[in-house]
């Protein structure tokens, strides 16, 4: 199936996934907030992906990789070039001995399932966690005990220029939500992952804090802010400084965790960040502590 974009570059007619034209980014958002992607495409093939680059690059437009959005703030104007989000056709997943190999597609919930099958409880560190295993890497996803680095062996990414290229682990640079592929043009393939050698975590307990500590079925972000390195949490300083239920238009403080903005109904992006504005502002008067965000901001 060819897909045909306006002139005066086309996808080539070898473009085998779903390509959409001012596709709504807030139907691709856990923040359900985003105006449209002048091109969005689901690539099928690691040839799509390079395809869609390439698309981009010759179009002169600017181009990045999305999983599940669910740690992502898009402009009200949208993203005047092309998204390319991996889902579902990025599924493979299997445990081969005390390994994991899952593509880039493959929701963290199925590849907690996979492994507990197999008789491990590693990636349960992971459970309530609504991410991709691409978005999770890049991102460096985890919990204050411990991250998806911790589990990673390899990683396999394709470069802007086309090539596959296998990195290990250390070669990720991961650091507290960080990792190389949110500076380099770089898209995750797939992840490779080590089972049985760590913690075995109690995913029900995991999963019954989060509920009683986070503001789940709102339309959220779920952490907006790095927790600073002075030990007390971002959320705590939130709170501290009074700021738990401020709200700019649509956007709120939640008053359940303070480090999660929610989306009341209506949010703009310019409501959050105007709100990531004022609590900033007021942690760093109140305990002379800057902020740093965790939440992927996209420039107009
Ligand atoms: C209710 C809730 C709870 C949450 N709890 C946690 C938590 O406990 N811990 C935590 O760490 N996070 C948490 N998050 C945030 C978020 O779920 C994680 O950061 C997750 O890993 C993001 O995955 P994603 O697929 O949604 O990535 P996206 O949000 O789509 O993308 C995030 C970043 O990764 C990049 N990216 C995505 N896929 C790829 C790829 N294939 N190759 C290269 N780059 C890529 C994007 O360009 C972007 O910079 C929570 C979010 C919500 C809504």
């Amino acid at each position: 199936m060819g897909a045909v974009l306006a002139e005066p570059r086309t996808l080539d007619k070898r473009f085998t996934g779903i390509v959409k034209c001012k596709e709504p980014l807030a139907r691709h958002t856990s923040l359900r907030i985003g105006g449209s992607a002048d091109v969005f495409v689901m690539p099928r093939t690691v040839d799509d992906i390079y395809e869609a680059i390439c698309f981009a690059k010759e179009s002169e437009k600017p181009w990045m990789v999305i999983g599940n959005g669910t740690n992502m703030l898009f402009p009200d104007t949208g993203y005047a070039g092309v998204i390319i989000k991996l889902g579902p056709w990025f599924g493979r997943l299997q445990v081969c001995q005390d390994t994991l190999y899952a593509q880039a597609g493959v929701n963290l919930r199925s590849a907690i399932m996979q492994a507990r099958e197999s008789g491990f409880r590693d990636f349960d560190m992971l459970v309530g966690i609504p991410g991709t295993i691409g978005g999770a890497l890049a991102m460096n996803a985890g919990i204050p005990e411990g991250s998806i680095c911790d589990l990673t062996t390899k990683v396999k990414a394709l470069t802007s220029d086309g090539k596959l290229i296998n990195l290990t682990k250390d070669e990720c640079n991961f650091s507290y939500r960080h990792s190389r592929f949110r500076e380099e043009t770089l898209v995750i393939v797939e992840g490779e992952f080590s089972l049985g050698k760590g913690k075995i975590w109690d995913g029900e307990e995991l999963l019954r804090r989060r509920k009683v500590h986070q503001p789940l079925g709102i339309p959220s972000p779920g952490c907006v802010f790095k927790n600073p390195q002075s030990g007390v949490s971002a959320g705590q300083l939130i709170d501290r400084a009074g700021l738990k239920g401020t709200r700019v238009g649509g956007a709120a403080v939640s008053t359940k965790h303070a480090n999660f903005i929610i989306n009341e109904g209506g949010a703009t992006s310019r409501d959050v960040l105007q709100l990531i504005d004022i609590v900033r502002g007021v942690v760093l008067k109140c305990f002379g502590i800057e902020l740093k965000l965790e939440l992927a901001v996209v420039n107009s």
